[in-house]
């Protein structure tokens, strides 16, 4: 086996997420004349917070905070950003086949590390698997009420409301818990000082989910704990495989982020 595929660090980041609105979390797209505006719900009704929901939202702020921290994104798109990387879809057209010819595995990774972007490297690519997990959030508060609000269809071309049209969606109410879990498989410093910026956002205030325009979906991290298990320290291997038990990982994010703003203040 590569060395590349074994662990050698994995992060545990747990923490709760308050919703301080009402929020939506659909399948359905805002704007959209769509039959269904429920949100995602379990068997006995109660609101889902899904871990792809997430991974989207952090994704996101990772690439709109990239640049800042000196981090290369390819924005999926290299005419929006104007760089290349395997997640392009016109650049893996003509990079395709020099990719599939390579013959060793660590051939392969170094020519994925070459041509793939940072974000792209952690969040995962058509060519490579993601190395951070998003977990379905675990639902620990919630007044039991889903409420019903009606939205009014907008004329694309006039972007008026169109007469009569109406629709009604479904939130979630304001005040829900979720505790939520992601994890990272082999981060490197860059990669922590990415997801360290992008959990400050979140612990700052964000939005998620639909009808965020409308003022829902206000929400905001919060008791982050972030744990460690170093897999070449044979004390902790032993400890997290027998008992389960990581090691508190102090100020490790937050350090990481630091070395990266002073690298970009040059
Ligand atoms: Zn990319």
């Amino acid at each position: 086996m590569s060395k590349h595929n074994m662990f050698n660090r994995k992060i545990k980041i747990s923490g709760n997420l308050i919703f301080d609105t009402a929020f939506h979390i659909g399948s359905g797209k805002e704007g959209e004349l769509a039959t269904n505006m429920g949100i995602l719900r379990e068997a006995d009704g109660s609101p889902i917070l899904p871990g792809s929901t997430l991974k989207g939202n952090f994704r996101a702020f990772a690439e709109r905070l990239s640049d800042h921290l000196g981090f290369e994104a390819c924005l999926l798109d290299s005419s929006l950003s104007g760089k290349n990387c395997v997640s392009d879809e016109n650049f893996r057209k003509t990079k395709l086949n020099e990719f599939q010819e390579l013959k060793t595995e660590d051939v392969k990774i170094n020519w994925l590390n070459e041509k793939t972007c940072d974000i792209c490297r952690l969040f995962g690519s058509p060519l490579q698997a993601s190395r951070i997990f998003f977990s379905d959030g675990t639902l620990i508060k919630w007044d039991q009420r889903i409420q019903i609000r009606d939205g009014v269809c907008i004329d694309r071309d006039t972007e008026t409301a169109r007469p009569g049209a109406k629709y009604d969606f479904e939130v979630a109410s304001a005040g829900t818990v979720f505790k939520i879990n992601i994890e990272l498989e082999n981060p490197d410093d860059k990669d922590l000082a990415i997801v360290a910026a992008v959990l400050s956002e979140w612990e700052n205030g964000f939005r998620l989910g639909g009808f965020t325009s409308r003022g829902l979906g206000r929400a905001r991290f919060v008791d982050k704990k972030v744990e460690y298990v170093d897999y070449t320290n044979f004390d902790q291997l032993k400890a997290y495989l027998l008992t389960k038990q990581m090691t508190e990982a102090g100020s490790l994010l937050d350090d990481n982020l630091r070395s990266a703003l002073q690298v970009k203040e040059g």
